[in-house]
């Protein structure tokens, strides 16, 4: 029998419930958060990047009192082959403005700092338990369960993350399929503070980003990211899932081949590992979106697959607090209503359609596919690499004059591949 009843259960301490719950609770909701790991945050992992803004409309000075780790200043995107690298750098004050900024973090401080501030706002927070399904009444939900306890609510939010089989059970999703997600590997190395701004040309307390392409994944669908923390490297890879069953090498030893490239390897020298992760992430976009609502149940942030990985940026966690910030306010006109059925909920689904997260998520609706190309991780490299050591590299050969040098290159792609490619690259994005 059900012990107690909620107005809504939230399952899941990550950037959706978390945020879900503080605006719930702040409205005056009766609210439990229930988070399997032993705090919020602990099974947690992101690369490392918070884009602010939709934070910052929730807690506008979230930034001074949040754990944030660096402000990122330098935007850094490099080609790798097994010994060169190509790299593109940016920087401009415009990261530095209000809405614009981004901070590196840290998830298992940056977590429990959220789901406190929920507690603060006057949740229940229940770490250390494991949802293992829903209460159904008449097909509508109407709690959960978790071990021998039921605990019932008049909305349950499923923000239990990439692999919701609570979304499964409660026929909003379907089983993941290897080409909609990506498995991401990290480790987090220390460093001085004073080591990281002289390696990386930071002033104090800024941060850098970097995101590689190329032989990091020795060619297969994905890349590699290093973030600068406030004492320490958040260093990892990304490979789509499908095509890891095919690659020669184990994900740790990519990532230890990935330690030792030339261009890595002094960045992280006499760096002490201090955690090592892995994760998968969404990365089909629209195309793996759910339902996203039905009656007294709706799905947020990653149990959604509420993620953009546009190659050069990744971003699911500024979805994810913008996703909790919808469910909660159809929860709100819900409550006011008295009515939690499918056609009150779809609120909800309205609100994230008007918002940045369905517009973003439609904008780059066909890049995933764009992705798929394995030229972009093999050949586009090797090329551009090629064409930089025609530039720099004087060996007292004869000169030859440089477009001719880029068009032999270029051939070796083929031309209208390359026209192909560019012209579905400026289209996916
Ligand atoms: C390698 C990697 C790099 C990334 N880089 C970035 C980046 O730089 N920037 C960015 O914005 N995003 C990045 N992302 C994506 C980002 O981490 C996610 O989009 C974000 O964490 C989603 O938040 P969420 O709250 O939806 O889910 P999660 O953060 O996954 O939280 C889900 C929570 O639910 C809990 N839970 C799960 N099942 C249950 C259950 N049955 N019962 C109770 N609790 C449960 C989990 O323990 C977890 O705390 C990256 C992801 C990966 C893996």
């Amino acid at each position: 029998m059900p012990e107690e009843k909620f107005d809504c259960i939230i399952v899941g301490a990550g950037p959706a419930g978390s945020t879900a719950g503080f605006l719930l609770a702040n409205a005056g909701l009766e609210v439990l958060i229930i988070e399997r790991g032993t705090f919020a945050g602990s099974k947690n992992m992101t690369g490392g990047r918070l884009y602010s803004h939709s934070l910052e409309k929730i807690i506008s000075d979230f930034a001074s009192v949040a754990p944030v780790e660096r402000k990122v200043v330098k935007e850094t995107i490099t080609m790798l082959t097994n010994d060169s690298a190509v790299s593109i750098d940016f920087q401009s004050q415009q990261l530095n403005q209000a809405q614009k900024e981004s901070y590196t973090v840290l998830r298992a401080d940056f977590d429990q700092w959220l789901a406190g501030k929920a507690e603060d706002a006057g949740a229940i927070l229940a770490p250390g338990v494991r949802v293992d399904d829903l209460l159904f009444k008449d097909g509508k939900v109407t709690g959960v369960i978790a071990g021998e306890d039921e605990m019932e609510a008049d909305v349950v939010i499923l923000a239990d993350g990439v692999n919701s089989l609570l979304a499964q059970k409660a026929g909003l999703k379907v089983e993941l399929k290897p080409n909609q997600v990506a498995v991401g590997v990290k480790e987090v190395i220390e460093l001085p503070a004073q080591v990281i701004e002289d390696r990386f040309g930071l002033n104090k307390g800024e941060g850098a980003a970097r995101i590689f392409v190329g032989n990091c994944t020795k060619g297969k669908i994905g890349g590699g990211f290093l973030y600068t923390n406030k004492n320490s490297l958040s260093l990892g890879l990304v490979f789509t899932l499908a095509d890891l069953a095919e690659s020669q090498l184990t994900v740790p030893q990519m990532l230890e081949e990935f330690k030792s490239h030339p261009v890595i390897k002094p960045l992280i020298k006499d760096g002490k590992l201090v955690e090592y992760s892995a994760h998968l992430v969404p990365e089909a976009g629209l195309n793996m979106l759910p339902k996203l609502y039905s009656d007294g149940v709706m799905v947020v942030g990653d149990a959604a697959g509420l993620v953009i990985n546009a190659g050069y940026t990744v971003r699911g966690m500024d979805l994810a607090i913008a996703s909790g910030e919808a469910a909660s306010k159809a929860i709100i006109t819900a409550k006011e209503q008295d009515d939690y059925s499918a056609a009150s909920l779809a609120r909800y689904q309205d609100l994230l359609d008007r918002s940045f997260v369905m517009q973003d998520l439609k904008q780059y609706q066909k890049f995933p596919e764009f992705m798929e190309n394995p030229r972009i991780f093999n050949e586009y490299p090797q090329l551009v690499v090629n064409i930089f050591k025609d530039m720099f590299i004087v060996d007292g050969s004869p000169g030859k004059p440089l477009r001719k040098k880029v068009l032999n290159h270029a051939k070796q792609v083929g031309l209208v591949n390359l026209l192909k490619d560019a012209w579905k690259g400026v289209k996916a994005l």
